[in-house]
Protein backbone atom coordinates (compact mmCIF):
# COMPACT_ATOMS: atom_id res chain seq x y z
CA UNK A 1 0.00 0.00 0.00
CA UNK A 2 1.50 3.19 -0.36
CA UNK A 3 0.56 7.01 1.42
CA UNK A 4 0.75 10.61 0.66
CA UNK A 5 3.69 12.35 1.10
CA UNK A 6 2.30 14.35 3.99
CA UNK A 7 1.45 11.19 5.92
CA UNK A 8 4.94 9.44 5.32
CA UNK A 9 6.17 12.69 6.86
CA UNK A 10 4.18 12.37 9.88
CA UNK A 11 5.64 9.09 10.31
CA UNK A 12 8.98 10.27 9.95
CA UNK A 13 8.20 12.73 12.76
CA UNK A 14 7.27 10.18 14.88
CA UNK A 15 10.36 8.29 14.37
CA UNK A 16 12.66 11.29 14.73
CA UNK A 17 13.47 12.41 11.05
CA UNK A 18 13.27 16.01 10.50
CA UNK A 19 11.46 17.05 7.70
CA UNK A 20 10.42 21.03 6.57
CA UNK A 21 7.45 22.34 8.67
CA UNK A 22 4.40 21.73 7.34
CA UNK A 23 0.70 20.97 6.96
CA UNK A 24 -1.51 19.30 4.01
CA UNK A 25 -4.75 22.13 2.54
CA UNK A 26 -7.66 20.98 0.72
CA UNK A 27 -8.58 24.17 -0.37
CA UNK A 28 -7.23 28.16 -1.25
CA UNK A 29 -8.60 29.74 2.06
CA UNK A 30 -7.20 26.80 4.20
CA UNK A 31 -3.66 27.18 2.22
CA UNK A 32 -4.11 31.01 3.61
CA UNK A 33 -4.51 29.90 6.78
CA UNK A 34 -1.28 27.02 6.68
CA UNK A 35 0.79 29.66 6.00
CA UNK A 36 -0.28 32.08 8.77
CA UNK A 37 0.41 29.15 11.29
CA UNK A 38 3.78 28.43 9.78
CA UNK A 39 5.27 31.70 9.42
CA UNK A 40 8.50 32.46 7.62
CA UNK A 41 9.04 34.10 4.11
CA UNK A 42 8.82 31.25 1.70
CA UNK A 43 6.31 28.22 0.36
CA UNK A 44 6.32 25.56 -1.65
CA UNK A 45 3.17 23.81 -2.58
CA UNK A 46 2.90 20.31 -3.39
CA UNK A 47 0.49 18.07 -5.23
CA UNK A 48 -0.64 15.10 -2.80
CA UNK A 49 -0.67 11.92 -5.42
CA UNK A 50 0.59 8.67 -5.25
CA UNK A 51 3.47 8.91 -7.46
CA UNK A 52 6.82 10.51 -7.99
CA UNK A 53 8.03 12.78 -10.62
CA UNK A 54 5.63 15.56 -9.14
CA UNK A 55 7.98 18.28 -9.87
CA UNK A 56 8.49 17.79 -13.46
CA UNK A 57 4.55 17.55 -13.88
CA UNK A 58 3.83 21.11 -12.30
CA UNK A 59 2.85 19.62 -9.23
CA UNK A 60 5.55 21.16 -7.26
CA UNK A 61 5.56 25.39 -7.12
CA UNK A 62 7.16 27.62 -5.11
CA UNK A 63 5.25 30.52 -3.60
CA UNK A 64 6.78 34.36 -2.51
CA UNK A 65 3.35 34.80 -0.59
CA UNK A 66 0.08 33.56 0.72
CA UNK A 67 -1.56 34.49 -2.71
CA UNK A 68 0.51 32.60 -4.80
CA UNK A 69 0.00 29.84 -2.87
CA UNK A 70 -3.97 29.98 -2.69
CA UNK A 71 -3.34 30.74 -6.58
CA UNK A 72 -1.31 27.29 -6.92
CA UNK A 73 -3.38 25.33 -4.29
CA UNK A 74 -6.80 26.47 -6.68
CA UNK A 75 -4.73 25.46 -9.64
CA UNK A 76 -3.42 22.29 -8.43
CA UNK A 77 -6.81 21.00 -6.33
CA UNK A 78 -9.79 19.12 -8.31
CA UNK A 79 -7.20 18.40 -11.24
CA UNK A 80 -5.59 14.85 -12.01
CA UNK A 81 -1.29 15.04 -12.01
CA UNK A 82 0.17 13.37 -14.87
CA UNK A 83 3.51 12.17 -14.42
CA UNK A 84 6.24 10.27 -15.31
CA UNK A 85 4.90 7.62 -13.21
CA UNK A 86 1.23 7.55 -13.40
CA UNK A 87 -0.41 6.31 -16.01
CA UNK A 88 -2.07 8.64 -19.21
CA UNK A 89 -5.38 9.21 -17.28
CA UNK A 90 -2.96 11.00 -14.21
CA UNK A 91 -3.90 10.97 -10.18
CA UNK A 92 -6.71 13.35 -8.84
CA UNK A 93 -5.18 15.83 -6.63
CA UNK A 94 -7.38 16.21 -3.43
CA UNK A 95 -5.18 18.04 -1.39
CA UNK A 96 -1.87 19.88 -1.55
CA UNK A 97 1.09 19.85 1.27
CA UNK A 98 2.29 23.13 2.03
CA UNK A 99 5.58 24.20 3.48
CA UNK A 100 8.27 26.72 4.71
CA UNK A 101 11.21 26.62 2.29
CA UNK A 102 15.02 26.64 3.46
CA UNK A 103 17.67 27.16 1.33
CA UNK A 104 19.26 24.09 -0.31
CA UNK A 105 23.39 23.62 -0.59
CA UNK A 106 22.73 19.90 -2.33
CA UNK A 107 20.20 17.28 -2.63
CA UNK A 108 21.40 13.68 -2.09
CA UNK A 109 19.54 10.27 -2.51
CA UNK A 110 18.67 8.31 0.29
CA UNK A 111 16.29 4.95 0.58
CA UNK A 112 15.86 1.85 2.17
CA UNK A 113 14.69 -1.84 0.97
CA UNK A 114 14.69 -5.35 0.88
CA UNK A 115 17.21 -6.76 -1.32
CA UNK A 116 15.47 -10.02 -2.03
CA UNK A 117 18.86 -11.41 -3.71
CA UNK A 118 20.47 -11.30 -0.07
CA UNK A 119 17.49 -11.92 1.98
CA UNK A 120 18.34 -8.11 3.99
CA UNK A 121 17.62 -4.76 4.12
CA UNK A 122 19.73 -2.34 1.73
CA UNK A 123 20.42 1.17 2.33
CA UNK A 124 21.01 2.93 -1.21
CA UNK A 125 22.54 6.51 -1.15
CA UNK A 126 23.92 8.88 -3.36
CA UNK A 127 25.08 12.20 -3.48
CA UNK A 128 23.09 12.66 -6.80
CA UNK A 129 19.60 13.38 -5.34
CA UNK A 130 16.51 14.95 -6.43
CA UNK A 131 17.02 13.31 -9.86
CA UNK A 132 15.44 10.48 -10.96
CA UNK A 133 17.38 7.09 -9.20
CA UNK A 134 17.27 4.87 -12.24
CA UNK A 135 18.95 7.21 -14.31
CA UNK A 136 21.97 7.79 -11.63
CA UNK A 137 22.43 3.77 -11.65
CA UNK A 138 22.42 3.16 -15.55
CA UNK A 139 24.45 6.06 -16.41
CA UNK A 140 26.78 6.39 -13.31
CA UNK A 141 26.45 3.79 -10.95
CA UNK A 142 29.65 4.83 -9.33
CA UNK A 143 27.35 7.56 -7.83
CA UNK A 144 25.48 4.97 -5.96
CA UNK A 145 26.54 3.42 -2.62
CA UNK A 146 24.22 0.64 -1.38
CA UNK A 147 24.96 -0.90 2.31
CA UNK A 148 23.30 -4.74 3.53
CA UNK A 149 22.01 -4.99 6.84
CA UNK A 150 22.42 -8.19 9.11
CA UNK A 151 19.39 -8.79 10.63
CA UNK A 152 20.95 -10.47 13.72
CA UNK A 153 23.29 -7.50 14.84
CA UNK A 154 21.08 -4.53 12.97
CA UNK A 155 21.89 -1.42 11.72
CA UNK A 156 25.75 -0.12 12.86
CA UNK A 157 27.32 3.36 13.66
CA UNK A 158 30.03 2.26 11.55
CA UNK A 159 27.86 1.59 8.28
CA UNK A 160 26.07 5.45 8.92
CA UNK A 161 29.48 6.90 8.64
CA UNK A 162 30.58 4.86 5.41
CA UNK A 163 27.59 6.36 3.81
CA UNK A 164 28.16 9.58 5.21
CA UNK A 165 31.71 9.70 4.20
CA UNK A 166 29.93 8.85 0.46
CA UNK A 167 27.52 11.49 0.57
CA UNK A 168 30.31 14.32 1.52
CA UNK A 169 29.41 14.63 5.27
CA UNK A 170 31.37 17.03 7.12
CA UNK A 171 31.30 17.19 10.98
CA UNK A 172 27.92 16.93 13.02
CA UNK A 173 26.07 15.71 9.95
CA UNK A 174 27.57 12.79 10.89
CA UNK A 175 24.90 12.43 13.53
CA UNK A 176 22.64 13.69 11.95
CA UNK A 177 22.20 11.11 9.50
CA UNK A 178 23.00 8.35 11.62
CA UNK A 179 19.95 9.98 13.38
CA UNK A 180 17.76 9.34 9.99
CA UNK A 181 19.08 6.08 9.06
CA UNK A 182 18.21 4.43 12.63
CA UNK A 183 14.88 6.19 12.13
CA UNK A 184 14.33 4.79 8.81
CA UNK A 185 15.41 1.40 10.25
CA UNK A 186 12.90 1.42 12.96
CA UNK A 187 10.29 2.58 11.06
CA UNK A 188 10.66 0.20 8.43
CA UNK A 189 10.54 -3.25 10.78
CA UNK A 190 7.78 -1.46 12.73
CA UNK A 191 5.27 -0.57 10.60
CA UNK A 192 6.10 -3.37 8.17
CA UNK A 193 6.92 -0.96 5.55
CA UNK A 194 8.42 -2.47 2.01
CA UNK A 195 10.69 0.69 1.07
CA UNK A 196 11.12 4.27 2.44
CA UNK A 197 12.65 6.54 0.12
CA UNK A 198 13.98 10.21 0.55
CA UNK A 199 14.62 12.00 -2.67
CA UNK A 200 16.03 14.71 -1.76
CA UNK A 201 17.37 13.93 1.35
CA UNK A 202 18.93 17.94 1.21
CA UNK A 203 21.49 19.74 3.49
CA UNK A 204 20.24 23.35 3.96
CA UNK A 205 23.07 26.43 3.58
CA UNK A 206 22.75 26.82 7.31
CA UNK A 207 24.51 22.30 7.34
CA UNK A 208 21.26 20.94 8.62
CA UNK A 209 20.12 17.23 7.53
CA UNK A 210 16.35 17.30 6.45
CA UNK A 211 13.93 15.02 4.54
CA UNK A 212 12.55 17.33 1.05
CA UNK A 213 10.60 14.12 0.37
CA UNK A 214 9.39 11.16 1.64
CA UNK A 215 7.71 7.94 -0.41
CA UNK A 216 6.47 4.86 2.14
CA UNK A 217 5.41 1.57 0.80
CA UNK A 218 3.92 -1.09 3.05
CA UNK A 219 3.80 -4.92 2.68
CA UNK A 220 -0.05 -5.29 2.24
CA UNK A 221 0.13 -8.71 4.08
CA UNK A 222 0.59 -7.24 7.26
CA UNK A 223 -1.63 -4.29 6.83
CA UNK A 224 -3.77 -6.12 9.57
CA UNK A 225 -1.26 -5.44 12.25
CA UNK A 226 -1.22 -1.84 11.33
CA UNK A 227 -4.58 -0.12 12.08
CA UNK A 228 -3.00 3.44 12.08
CA UNK A 229 -1.36 2.86 8.65
CA UNK A 230 -4.71 0.98 7.29
CA UNK A 231 -6.48 4.14 8.26
CA UNK A 232 -4.17 6.33 5.84
CA UNK A 233 -5.40 4.57 2.79
CA UNK A 234 -6.44 7.06 0.03
CA UNK A 235 -8.86 4.58 -2.53
CA UNK A 236 -8.97 7.83 -4.66
CA UNK A 237 -5.61 7.28 -5.82
CA UNK A 238 -6.07 3.35 -6.54
CA UNK A 239 -8.06 1.27 -9.49
CA UNK A 240 -11.41 1.43 -8.99
CA UNK A 241 -12.31 -1.80 -10.56
CA UNK A 242 -9.46 -2.99 -8.07
CA UNK A 243 -10.75 -1.40 -5.24
CA UNK A 244 -14.07 -3.02 -5.70
CA UNK A 245 -12.93 -6.41 -6.89
CA UNK A 246 -10.83 -6.48 -3.00
CA UNK A 247 -14.45 -6.05 -1.45
CA UNK A 248 -15.85 -8.93 -3.37
CA UNK A 249 -12.32 -11.09 -2.12
CA UNK A 250 -11.52 -11.29 -5.94
CA UNK A 251 -8.19 -10.79 -7.21
CA UNK A 252 -8.48 -8.30 -9.71
CA UNK A 253 -5.68 -6.28 -11.80
CA UNK A 254 -6.60 -3.66 -14.89
CA UNK A 255 -4.38 -4.42 -18.49
CA UNK A 256 -4.51 -2.76 -21.95
CA UNK A 257 -5.60 -5.78 -23.77
CA UNK A 258 -8.81 -7.23 -25.51
CA UNK A 259 -10.31 -10.48 -23.88
CA UNK A 260 -11.51 -10.65 -20.21
CA UNK A 261 -10.05 -13.75 -18.43
CA UNK A 262 -11.61 -15.05 -15.22
CA UNK A 263 -9.95 -17.85 -13.71
CA UNK A 264 -9.78 -19.60 -10.52
CA UNK A 265 -6.24 -19.98 -9.08
CA UNK A 266 -3.07 -17.23 -9.21
CA UNK A 267 -0.93 -19.96 -11.12
CA UNK A 268 -3.96 -21.12 -13.89
CA UNK A 269 -4.92 -17.35 -14.53
CA UNK A 270 -1.34 -16.30 -15.13
CA UNK A 271 -0.80 -20.03 -17.57
CA UNK A 272 -4.12 -19.02 -19.25
CA UNK A 273 -2.62 -15.20 -19.58
CA UNK A 274 0.30 -16.67 -21.33
CA UNK A 275 -1.91 -18.77 -23.30
CA UNK A 276 -4.11 -16.15 -24.51
CA UNK A 277 -0.98 -14.13 -25.54
CA UNK A 278 0.53 -17.27 -27.46
CA UNK A 279 -2.49 -17.70 -29.57
CA UNK A 280 -1.85 -13.81 -31.00
CA UNK A 281 -4.61 -12.34 -28.27
CA UNK A 282 -3.98 -9.80 -25.21
CA UNK A 283 -5.66 -10.23 -22.13
CA UNK A 284 -7.14 -7.14 -20.82
CA UNK A 285 -7.35 -8.36 -17.53
CA UNK A 286 -5.63 -10.39 -14.43
CA UNK A 287 -8.37 -12.22 -12.41
CA UNK A 288 -8.32 -14.62 -9.89
CA UNK A 289 -12.21 -16.00 -8.56
CA UNK A 290 -10.49 -17.99 -5.54
CA UNK A 291 -11.45 -20.58 -4.49
CA UNK A 292 -15.03 -21.48 -3.41
CA UNK A 293 -16.33 -19.66 -5.95
CA UNK A 294 -20.52 -18.78 -6.10
CA UNK A 295 -22.69 -17.17 -8.08
CA UNK A 296 -22.54 -14.07 -6.21
CA UNK A 297 -18.68 -14.19 -6.88
CA UNK A 298 -18.82 -14.99 -11.10
CA UNK A 299 -21.87 -11.88 -11.08
CA UNK A 300 -19.00 -9.67 -9.18
CA UNK A 301 -16.02 -11.01 -11.66
CA UNK A 302 -18.33 -10.21 -14.91
CA UNK A 303 -19.46 -6.77 -13.64
CA UNK A 304 -15.45 -6.26 -12.83
CA UNK A 305 -14.78 -7.34 -16.70
CA UNK A 306 -17.53 -5.77 -18.42
CA UNK A 307 -17.10 -2.54 -16.91
CA UNK A 308 -13.60 -2.48 -19.16
CA UNK A 309 -15.38 -1.47 -22.37
CA UNK A 310 -12.06 -2.53 -23.98
CA UNK A 311 -13.03 -6.29 -23.37
CA UNK A 312 -14.51 -7.54 -26.34
CA UNK A 313 -14.78 -11.68 -25.36
CA UNK A 314 -14.01 -13.82 -22.44
CA UNK A 315 -12.30 -16.67 -21.75
CA UNK A 316 -13.32 -18.64 -18.61
CA UNK A 317 -11.23 -20.86 -17.12
CA UNK A 318 -12.19 -22.89 -13.93
CA UNK A 319 -11.11 -26.11 -12.52
CA UNK A 320 -13.52 -27.84 -10.22
CA UNK A 321 -11.23 -28.87 -7.45
CA UNK A 322 -13.64 -28.64 -4.57
CA UNK A 323 -16.20 -27.00 -6.54
CA UNK A 324 -18.12 -28.88 -8.63
CA UNK A 325 -18.51 -28.27 -12.00
CA UNK A 326 -21.91 -28.04 -12.78
CA UNK A 327 -22.08 -25.89 -10.02
CA UNK A 328 -19.91 -23.45 -11.48
CA UNK A 329 -21.83 -24.13 -15.02
CA UNK A 330 -24.93 -23.08 -13.17
CA UNK A 331 -23.51 -19.88 -11.71
CA UNK A 332 -21.67 -18.83 -15.47
CA UNK A 333 -25.35 -19.02 -16.91
CA UNK A 334 -27.34 -17.41 -13.97
CA UNK A 335 -24.50 -14.56 -13.82
CA UNK A 336 -24.69 -14.28 -17.87
CA UNK A 337 -28.98 -13.54 -17.36
CA UNK A 338 -28.27 -11.36 -14.34
CA UNK A 339 -25.28 -8.91 -16.03
CA UNK A 340 -26.70 -8.95 -19.19
CA UNK A 341 -23.57 -10.25 -20.81
CA UNK A 342 -23.80 -9.41 -24.57
CA UNK A 343 -20.11 -10.42 -25.71
CA UNK A 344 -18.89 -13.80 -26.53
CA UNK A 345 -17.72 -16.13 -23.67
CA UNK A 346 -15.78 -19.32 -24.18
CA UNK A 347 -15.90 -21.54 -20.89
CA UNK A 348 -13.45 -24.38 -20.62
CA UNK A 349 -14.58 -26.50 -17.73
CA UNK A 350 -12.15 -29.22 -15.92
CA UNK A 351 -12.75 -31.56 -12.80
CA UNK A 352 -15.63 -33.11 -10.69
CA UNK A 353 -18.72 -33.13 -12.66
CA UNK A 354 -17.41 -32.22 -15.83
CA UNK A 355 -19.48 -33.57 -18.13
CA UNK A 356 -22.53 -32.22 -15.96
CA UNK A 357 -21.10 -28.94 -16.21
CA UNK A 358 -20.50 -29.04 -20.08
CA UNK A 359 -24.11 -30.20 -20.42
CA UNK A 360 -25.71 -27.16 -19.03
CA UNK A 361 -23.64 -25.16 -21.41
CA UNK A 362 -24.51 -26.71 -24.53
CA UNK A 363 -27.44 -25.16 -26.60
CA UNK A 364 -28.11 -22.14 -23.96
CA UNK A 365 -29.18 -19.59 -26.85
CA UNK A 366 -26.63 -17.62 -24.89
CA UNK A 367 -23.73 -16.13 -27.05
CA UNK A 368 -21.45 -19.37 -25.15
CA UNK A 369 -19.27 -21.29 -26.30
CA UNK A 370 -17.99 -24.56 -24.35
CA UNK A 371 -14.58 -25.47 -24.97
CA UNK A 372 -13.23 -29.36 -23.75
CA UNK A 373 -9.69 -28.00 -24.46
CA UNK A 374 -7.17 -24.98 -22.95
CA UNK A 375 -5.87 -24.19 -25.97
CA UNK A 376 -8.82 -24.33 -28.35
CA UNK A 377 -10.60 -22.48 -25.75
CA UNK A 378 -7.97 -19.65 -26.13
CA UNK A 379 -7.56 -19.81 -29.74
CA UNK A 380 -11.24 -19.40 -30.11
CA UNK A 381 -11.41 -16.36 -27.55
CA UNK A 382 -8.63 -14.82 -29.82
CA UNK A 383 -10.70 -15.15 -32.89
CA UNK A 384 -14.04 -14.08 -31.12
CA UNK A 385 -12.35 -11.00 -29.70
CA UNK A 386 -11.49 -10.11 -33.57
CA UNK A 387 -8.02 -12.12 -34.13
CA UNK A 388 -4.91 -12.01 -33.15
CA UNK A 389 -3.43 -8.35 -32.28
P1 LIG B 1 8.82 14.63 -6.82
O1 LIG B 1 9.20 15.33 -8.09
O2 LIG B 1 7.44 14.06 -6.88
O3 LIG B 1 9.84 13.61 -6.40
O4 LIG B 1 8.73 15.77 -5.68
P2 LIG B 1 9.88 16.35 -4.70
O5 LIG B 1 9.25 16.59 -3.39
O6 LIG B 1 11.10 15.52 -4.70
O7 LIG B 1 10.18 17.77 -5.35
C1 LIG B 1 10.86 17.90 -6.59
C2 LIG B 1 11.92 18.95 -6.53
O8 LIG B 1 11.35 20.21 -6.16
C3 LIG B 1 13.00 18.71 -5.47
O9 LIG B 1 14.03 17.87 -5.93
C4 LIG B 1 13.48 20.11 -5.19
O10 LIG B 1 14.49 20.47 -6.14
C5 LIG B 1 12.27 20.98 -5.42
N1 LIG B 1 11.69 21.34 -4.12
C6 LIG B 1 10.76 20.66 -3.42
N2 LIG B 1 10.54 21.26 -2.24
C7 LIG B 1 11.35 22.36 -2.20
C8 LIG B 1 11.58 23.39 -1.24
O11 LIG B 1 11.02 23.41 -0.14
N3 LIG B 1 12.48 24.35 -1.58
C9 LIG B 1 13.13 24.34 -2.78
N4 LIG B 1 13.98 25.32 -3.05
N5 LIG B 1 12.95 23.39 -3.68
C10 LIG B 1 12.06 22.41 -3.42
MN1 LIG C 1 11.18 13.34 -4.95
Amino acid sequence: MNIHEFQSKQLFMQYGIPVPDGKPADNAEHAVDVIKQLGGDGWVVKAQVHAGGRGKAGGVKLAKNSDEAAGYTEDMIGRRLITQQTDAAGLPVNQVLIERTYPIARELYLSLLIDRSSERLIFIASAAGGMDIETVAHETPERIRAIKINPITGLQAHQCRTLGYCLGLKGAQHKMLANIMQGMYRLFLEKDASQIEINPLIITETGELMALDAKINFDDNALALHPDIQAMKDPTQEDARENEAQQFGLNYITLDGNIGCMVNGAGLAMATMDLVKLKGGKPSNFLDVGGGTNVEKVCEAFKLILSDTNAKAVLVNIFGGIVKCDVIAQGILEAIKQVHVTIPVVVRLEGTNVDEGRELLSNTGLNLYASEDLSHAAEKVVALAGGAV
